[in-house]
């Protein structure tokens, strides 16, 4: 083994403390397995009493009426989500366009939509007019409110009631911090928050942006009252094969508006031709259980390396996780650029290329991304990104294997010890 890893560049030492470091997370790894046991029966029992079979993988091209395959997968995304309904679409190009739709669909002029915890995820701040953009919500006439989390992170349960009005029509609950320091919510503590919402205004509906949490828990926040649970597929659940997409499961009548708002009224999940995609849909969903259970893996491993290194971790190494990020702060640019080097270096796909920070449109700081992937831009694949300014945070996420999970951190752990930043305790 020592062998094969000198051969990909990492040295002993790396690779010995490496082990010294997994053998303690054996229960930790453990608990991950049977969550992703647990999801698999669940994606196989849909799958099973939709009678899944192969002329539910034909490509279909033009407008898409009668396509069984892509009607089938809608019914099995439900049945997995437990909802009334789904929308499962290669036209959803990714995450913010599935948020994008079920917001707009589901919110009219004069209607105010609330965020309960704290700002959204970037890309939504134009979505909702929060930054000045044609088509905002705001254009539309819809109008925003935010309750902040406490400094300890937990809700404020005193400002959402008093946020809540005659014109709050949805709530928005974002389950992952994105790229934000708060903590990431498990699922329990969205039903919490969704049951207090609803207590404060009944007919409120709830949406929750549920990217990066798909399958981590065995509960999904539509298992809890989420009237929409909304994703991109080329995160968790389309499992790494999924080449686009993105999904919206939910209520009836919450999923028909958004069909509606995708395509044209009148014409909603009718029309949408599957373009061949079928097959990595559905076995994407087959996979994601065990992709995700490879990419948690990755991330406690990476918490419990870096923190014994002294490098804060968000998770902490030893917290339960809610989501597939890990954020590492590592205090310098030197730093992010080695660790970006390394998790470069370890990818099936151009991995002989060398990250460098550049000035990404959008942000006040250079950026670093490093990612070697089969789809471009999937961050269910092993990828490393940060902003160039203090802390110093990368956050990393993904992993296909645990193995090649396991690869990339000891690769960004090689690069941060040749380029003298950190020195491994000796055992
Ligand atoms: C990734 C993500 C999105 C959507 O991002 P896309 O890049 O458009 O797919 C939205 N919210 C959260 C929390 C995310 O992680």
């Amino acid at each position: 083994m020592k062998q094969i890893y000198s051969h990909l560049g990492v040295s002993r030492e790396v690779y010995e403390y490496g082990e010294t470091v997994l053998s303690a997370l054996r229960p930790r790894f453990d608990a991950i397995d049977r969550t992703a046991e647990y999801n698999q029966c669940k994606v196989l029992a849909a799958m099973q009493k939709n009678r899944v079979n192969a002329t539910h993988f034909a490509a279909t091209t033009g407008y898409g009426y009668d396509d069984e395959g892509r009607d089938n997968l809608e019914r099995v995304y439900a049945d997995v989500f437990h909802t009334e309904a789904a929308l499962v679409r290669p036209q959803i190009t990714c995450g913010t366009h599935a948020l994008t739709v079920a917001l707009s669909a589901n919110l009219l002029p004069g209607d105010e939509l609330l965020s309960p915890v704290g700002a959204p995820y970037d890309t939504l701040e134009e979505v909702i007019g929060i930054r000045e953009s044609k088509c905002s919500l705001k254009e539309y006439g819809i109008t925003y409110a935010q309750a902040d989390l406490k400094p300890d992170g937990s809700f404020d349960y005193d400002a959402i009631r008093a946020a809540i009005n005659d014109r709050t029509r949805l709530i928005t609950i974002q389950r992952s911090k994105g790229y934000a320091t708060r903590p990431s919510f498990s699922v329990a503590q969205i039903g919490e928050l969704i049951s207090f919402c609803k207590s404060v205004k009944p007919d409120v509906k709830v949406m929750v942006d549920n990217c990066y949490g798909e399958f981590v828990e065995r509960l999904e926040p539509s298992d809890l009252g989420a009237d929409m649970v909304v994703g991109s597929l080329i995160k968790n659940p389309g499992g790494g094969l999924a080449p686009i997409g993105g999904y919206i499961c939910g209520k009836k009548e919450c999923v028909e508006r958004c069909a509606y708002r995708l395509s044209a009224p009148g014409l909603g999940q009718e029309v949408g031709a599957n373009l061949g995609l079928m097959p990595a849909f559905y076995q994407g969903l087959f996979l994601s259980p065990t992709v995700v259970a490879g990419a948690l893996k990755g991330a406690v491993f990476a918490a419990n390396i870096y923190e014994k290194l002294g490098f804060p971790c968000v998770p902490n190494a030893s917290e339960d996780r809610h989501d597939i990020i890990q954020a590492v702060t590592l205090g310098s640019r030197e730093a992010m650029v080695a660790f970006c080097r390394g998790i470069q270096a370890a990818a099936p796909v151009d991995s002989y290329v060398t990250p460098e920070p550049w000035a990404m449109p959008g942000y006040d700081s250079d950026v670093i991304m490093a990612a070697g992937a089969f789809v471009q831009g999937s961050s269910i694949e092993l990828s490393a990104d940060g902003p160039i300014r203090p802390p110093y945070a990368v956050y990393f996420q993904g992993g296909l294997t645990w193995y090649h999970a396991k690869l990339g951190i000891l690769m960004s752990l090689q690069k941060l010890a040749e380029a003298g930043i950190i020195v491994l305790p000796s055992h």
